[in-house]
């Protein structure tokens, strides 16, 4: 099997008997592949796969359980090529932009949330589950955003984690992201047990609200998924990393 064919195979296993938050996807920043040989993108797939790819990312699509399967080699293609990584440069770019308008408080009071999973850490394909994967604890960090990350910690914001991830992960969360370069955050806040079951919308919206009132102004949110960034509490400015393999309501 060939290094994109393995690549479609775990997106296509990922997304067929995982749940939304359970895809494991390897964004091989330090070993990207070529995507050469015998696969070809259709033209008019592409032009379709890039329009499904704007319908959800923008949310236009609202819910969605998989990837087309005229649109694999694009998701592929797009996930392990430059496009990701450009994508991302830009969401943070347009961040740094708005943070620099900001008069950010000496006190520490202005912050900003970041999402884990697909935002500051791009996960590995591997054939483990999401839990193993997690236990690895090696996934590298996204370039763009812990680049943003520390110009935020520059500027004088302060940072919290919010992720979906359960608090027995939170040893290897912490190991990874210490890993991956990323340090002296505030606070990471992991699913405790009163949060089970909820939807990610409503849990993340709660710890938001948390910090607010606890009297951080909320500055601006990045996530890759929409759930990360709606709901109440929200940021004064959220910034949607992309994200065209899975869905998390
Ligand atoms: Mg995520």
């Amino acid at each position: 099997m060939n290094p994109t064919q393995y690549v479609v195979a775990l997106l296509t296993l990922s997304l067929t008997t995982t749940s939304f938050s359970q895809s494991i996807i390897q964004l091989p920043t330090r070993h990207r592949h070529p995507l050469t040989g015998n696969r070809r993108i259709r033209a008019d797939d592409s032009l379709y796969c890039a329009s499904w790819r704007f319908s959800i990312e923008t949310n236009n699509a609202g819910a969605w359980s998989s990837i087309p399967a005229r649109c694999q080699d694009y998701v592929t293609d797009y996930v392990t090529g430059d496009r990701y990584l450009s994508d991302s440069d830009v969401v943070a770019g347009d961040s740094l932009a708005f943070i620099k308008t900001v008069n950010v408080s000496t006190e520490g009071k202005d912050a900003w949330v970041f999402d884990i999973d697909e935002t500051l850490l791009s996960e590995i394909f591997n054939s483990n589950t999401y839990n193993e994967w997690v236990d690895l604890a090696e996934a590298p960090a996204l370039p763009a955003s812990l680049r943003f990350y520390k110009e935020l910690q520059e500027l004088g914001v302060t940072i919290f984690l919010l992720t979906g991830r359960d608090e027995f992960q939170r040893n290897d969360t912490v190991k990874n992201l210490v890993y991956a370069g990323y340090s002296n955050w505030e606070r990471l806040f992991l699913r405790g047990p009163s949060d089970e079951g909820k939807l990610a919308t409503v849990y993340k919206s709660e710890k938001r609200m948390q910090i607010e009132d606890e009297g951080y102004t909320i500055q601006g949110s990045s996530g890759d998924q929409w759930s990360d960034l709606q709901g109440f509490a929200v940021a004064k400015r959220s910034f949607k990393l992309p994200n065209p393999m899975y869905y998390i309501a």
